[in-house]
């Protein structure tokens, strides 16, 4: 999926920018390259500063056009390190980030990064769904260009793994239906040995649903529990 995430760097001048570009992406898992209409060639300096990350402007893409480097994809991003020249819908590095993530599950993205000197055109930006902009210091807000990509390029980094991380937890832990199920079963078996008396159950289901709560039990645990619980039963049914 974060191979679907594209960096587009336009009109690039300076080859050590490429190389730490390169090495911004990699240690955030990125890995695909684009150059359009770039001012300059990868060249020993890029290498140096690309450091391990090598490989990505080996396999890098160059395109003549802005346009061409584009094409086929469903979402593209730019930055800008001016606010508000455009009215244009503008996200914070983190929405970014968590909008790149989703779309790119199903398609190439874009997010474009612009010219040292000048960085994007009017045009260029008009071409793009979103504009980024770092929340820099007002009075000197133009970052170093592989530090803009280190930061959005964090920001996606972020966003993967806590949508990941999310997956996680849902099948982790059992869902409130199967929570409810283990909860009867529990009852049910405490009533068949006599530790619970039906007209006079006082308060140990609500104790023990507040301990089982408390204790976060997950879905692996519970089917243990459910298992117990089982196997009482079997034996409650013989006597
Ligand atoms: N002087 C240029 C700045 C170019 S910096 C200008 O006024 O636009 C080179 C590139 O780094 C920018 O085109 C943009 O892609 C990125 N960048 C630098 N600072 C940024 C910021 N504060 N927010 C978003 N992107 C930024």
């Amino acid at each position: 999926m974060l191979n679907n995430i594209r960096v587009v760097l336009v009109g690039t001048s300076h080859p050590g920018n490429i190389g730490s570009v390169a090495r911004a992406m990699k240690t955030m898992g990125l890995t695909n390259l684009y150059l359009a209409e770039p001012r300059t060639e990868v060249d020993g300096q890029s290498i140096a500063l690309a450091a391990g990350a090598a490989d990505i402007l080996q396999n890098l893409t160059k395109v003549d056009s802005f346009d061409e480097a584009i094409a086929d994809c469903s979402l593209v991003v730019a930055t800008s390190a001016r606010s508000r020249t455009l009215d244009w819908p503008i996200l914070e590095p983190k929405e970014a980030g968590e909008q790149l993530v989703s779309e790119g599950e199903s398609g190439p993205v874009a997010i474009v990064f612009g010219r040292e000197n000048h960085g994007l055109s009017n045009e260029e930006l008009q071409k793009c769904n979103y504009h980024v902009v770092i929340p820099a210091n007002e009075e000197y807000s133009s970052l170093n260009l592989a530090q803009a990509v280190q930061i959005v390029c964090y920001e996606t980094r972020m966003a993967y793994l806590n949508k990941n991380r999310k997956v996680e937890v849902l099948e982790e832990y059992p869902m409130q239906k199967e929570q409810e199920q283990f909860f009867e079963h529990l009852e049910r078996t405490l009533l068949s040995t006599g530790f619970i008396i039906k007209n006079h159950p006082g308060q140990i289901m609500t104790k023990l649903r507040r301990l089982f709560s408390r204790a976060r039990i997950e879905a692996q645990e519970m089917n243990i529990l459910r298992g117990i619980l089982s196997s009482i039963e079997k034996i409650a049914k013989k006597d």
